[in-house]
């Protein structure tokens, strides 16, 4: 079969295999090109299933691009908690502003356009102008990825910059002249749901006659992987200060990890340091107060993407000073009813959560049982 009868099975059988098989998503009923941008920068790192509730809360809350742009930060950040990978909704609120400034608050179609807003990298930028405007605009994403290296058998690591220029230009060739949101979408959907990464459900994939993968016996082989060294563990101490029945909290400085979400004060523990000479040092050297630490409230082990932590939370109390944002953003005193008012990163959550309890006045953390 030549390339170009090839290409045309291709997009016939993914639009068919597409319209019988599409899992109903809010985001596809959307016809909004704001709520597919929101969507699409929700699911560049989490779950379709774990996005959905967030979604749907996050544009319940904010339903247009004019409400995201006037909202503050920190109260775009509250409604983001515990989706992970802050910068996402940082980008999101400020890509809001650029296009109430820029684009008369319209979302800019063409992918040149899209590609100067914040967050929005060229796989988003593909998304929304295919799926959203319509546009003959390619996308790889992994699921993408995984589906051509196995349909066309290419041997190369997607990670190195040639076999990705091979892949996006694959991913142009084969577009339809119409209905190309479609297309990108059933190649998305074929990636996740029948061509996974482990055990791919080759009787049941509609390109199965036409995988060079499958006809060969790779497709567990493909693509290419790269070998991951384990990420990095830190051990980090931070303490829950209490003064007059209120707790400190400081926020961190906008850009970076976590920029702009509050958490309690603390940080890594060195090498050779215990636990509570770590906490001392990083209070004074962050808020420049005294302290004394407390009975250990929890011992929290969180993953993100790139290193693990194990935190170590004490409860403890303030003693001297007049606590001053050295290394962070801002500060406050709050009650611990008011923890939930702000944006926390979910390993403080953890936390919170276990000093819950004490916040709905009942016993304070130390009478209560964790772990
Ligand atoms: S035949 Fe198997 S390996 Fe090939 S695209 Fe389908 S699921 Fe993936």
């Amino acid at each position: 079969m030549n390339r170009q009868m090839r290409r045309v099975q291709i997009q016939q059988v993914l639009r068919d295999w597409f319209a019988e098989n599409a899992r109903d998503l809010p985001w596809r009923r959307a016809r909004d090109s704001y709520a597919i941008w929101v969507s699409e920068i929700m699911l560049q790192q989490t779950r379709v299933p774990t996005t959905i509730p967030y979604y749907e809360r996050f544009l319940r809350r904010f339903p247009t691009v004019q409400h995201l742009a006037r909202a503050r930060l920190d109260t775009v950040l509250k409604w983001w908690e515990g989706l992970g990978y802050y910068s996402r909704a940082r980008n999101l609120h400020r890509a809001a502003q650029e296009i109430v400034l820029r684009f008369n608050g319209q979302i800019p179609e063409t992918k040149d356009d899209l590609l100067t807003l914040p967050g929005i990298g060229r796989y988003t930028a593909g998304a929304i102008a295919s799926i959203a405007f319509g546009r003959r605009e390619p996308l790889v994403d992994g699921n993408v990825e995984r589906v051509l290296c196995r349909v066309f058998r290419i041997q190369g690591n997607p990670k190195d910059a040639s076999t990705r220029k091979k892949l996006w230009a694959i991913a142009e060739e084969l577009l339809p002249r119409s209905h190309v949101g479609q297309f990108n979408q059933a190649l998305m959907e074929l990636g996740s749901e029948v061509c996974m990464p482990r055990n791919p459900r080759c009787e049941e994939c509609p390109l199965k006659q036409l995988c060079e993968a499958k006809r060969h016996g790779e497709q567990d082989r493909l693509p290419t992987r790269t070998v991951r060294k384990p990420p990095p563990s830190h051990v980090v101490v931070v303490g829950v200060i209490y003064r007059n029945g209120r707790i400190l909290i400081d926020k961190r400085k906008p850009k970076g990890l976590l920029g702009g979400l509050w958490e309690f004060p603390g940080g890594k523990v060195r090498p050779g340091e215990s636990l509570e000479a770590a906490l001392h040092r990083e209070v004074r050297e962050e808020l420049d107060i005294a302290i004394e630490v407390g009975r250990e409230i929890s011992v929290v082990d969180h993953s993100y993407a790139h290193f693990r932590v194990r935190i170590h939370a004490f409860e403890c109390k303030h003693l001297s000073g007049e606590p001053r944002c050295i290394a962070c953003a801002d500060l406050k005193w709050v009650r611990p009813g008011e923890l939930g008012r702000h944006a926390f990163p979910a390993a403080n959550k953890k936390i919170i959560d276990i000093l819950r309890p004490c916040c709905r006045g009942r016993p304070r953390p130390k009478d209560t049982k964790h772990e």
